[in-house]
């Protein structure tokens, strides 16, 4: 039976707190406000934010106290809701029409590799052409400029969607410069976010990140952290990648190290359906919990599910991703009754324009597409069973 409807998974997605080219060519996009956000140094206070109120609206709160308002107020002063209701008293508040509108909170991506929004379109059908080799032949001639547009454009496209949290988990930061652009361009744009500073594929697997790089921003983070709007997180190789088990010196080590400095930690646990256990292979060593955050999970046993759940870890639903790559299809509905806070991923390196024509960053197309999926899983399921 489908229990994954539109409201459960708003809800949990609002709970959770995603060539040959010629060398030199990515130089062309750089503009120069890219070159002047990099330039310029910690990023700047936000711009005053006011005061406000949106009128007569159709008000999808999400809480279960309030449920949906006809018809209501929502009055936001210096950033912040200060209240919502009908008919509110806010005589200094400038009004804003809702009517014949509907306002929800803002939805919350949690997996976006944003450096490579760029590259939208640059993966191929063909192997050689695919995300990951792609990844590796395009960031030997990567820039700071490059990543700054990047983040800058996939940011702007999902306030456009109506995204205001990103997940912007880093994974092409072979020097300082690199991580510094993204939270420059994700600061200037205002989107909330949590920048996960990842592993590049362009590091040897016996090497671990570089910690010392993590440590210095978390050091210096408050030159980043855009009046509380951005904070810190690790992108974790995790235990096994690419079809084996990483070296545990490295894995262990920058596990640890995240843990130590109190950030929370992503990783892909991708898998096809022979995969070994990856998820209970993580539990068993204490690599779970209300800290870590799960990419994918298509291949989760009831097991894993429950030991998910026990340990708080979330998860991040990939639909589109995990289906253009090959790694299935996510057991959205059994993850979700089996009581794990489950979340969405709607952004990577995709041909465009991706379903429909929607642009990546659309996460009702993301949210359709899951259902749809969900649907035939399901189907399939019933058929298996016997004749119908
Ligand atoms: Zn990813």
């Amino acid at each position: 039976m489908n229990s994954l409807t539109r409201r459960r998974l708003l809800r949990h997605t609002a709970a959770v707190v995603t060539t040959g080219i010629v060398p030199g060519s990515l130089a062309l996009f750089a503009g120069p406000s890219a070159m002047k956000a990099q330039q310029r140094g910690p990023v700047g206070p936000l711009p005053a934010r006011g005061e406000f109120v949106i009128r007569g609206a159709y008000v999808m709160t999400m809480d279960p106290a309030l449920g949906d308002i006809a018809g209501g107020d929502i009055h936001v002063k210096d950033g912040s809701i200060v209240a919502v209701g009908k008919a509110l008293n806010a005589p200094a508040a400038t009004a804003i029409s809702g009517e014949r509108m509907i306002v929800l909170p803002g939805l919350v991506e949690t997996h976006w590799h944003m450096w490579n929004t760029l590259l939208r379109g640059f993966s191929g059908d063909r192997h050689e052409e695919s995300y990951f080799p792609m990844l590796v032949a395009v960031g030997k001639f990567w820039t700071p400029a490059d990543t700054d547009l990047g983040t800058r454009l996939g940011a702007v496209e999902a306030i456009d969607s109506g995204v205001t949290t990103v997940h912007n988990w880093s994974h092409m930061l072979p020097a300082p410069e690199f991580a510094d652009a993204e939270l420059m361009a994700l600061a200037d744009t205002g989107i909330r976010a949590r920048f996960s500073y990842g592993w590049s594929p362009l590091l040897a697997e016996t090497e671990a990140l570089p910690l010392a790089d993590v440590e210095r921003l978390h050091r210096d983070f408050a030159k980043f952290v855009n009046g509380g709007l951005i904070h810190l997180g690790l992108g974790w190789r995790g235990m096994w990648r690419f079809g084996k088990r990483s070296p545990e010196t490295v894995y262990r080590r920058e596990f640890e190290f995240a843990r130590g400095i109190g950030i929370p930690i992503a990783l892909h646990v991708p898998g096809v359906r022979n995969s070994p256990k990856v998820v209970e292979m993580h539990g068993k060593e204490g690599f779970l919990g209300k800290d870590v955050l799960i990419a994918h999970a298509t291949w989760v046993t009831a097991d894993e599910i429950r030991m998910l759940k026990d340990e708080e870890s979330s998860v991040s639903l990939s639909p589109v991703t995990d289906a253009r790559v090959g790694y299935g299809f996510p057991p959205t509905s059994e993850l979700i009754d089996g009581g794990v806070n489950c979340c969405l991923c709607c952004a990577k390196l995709e041909p465009v324009p991706s379903l429909a024509g929607a642009p990546v960053a659309d996460f009702p197309s993301r949210r359709q597409y899951l259902d749809a999926g969900q649907r035939v899983l399901e189907s399939e399921r019933i058929q298996d069973a016997g004749p119908v």
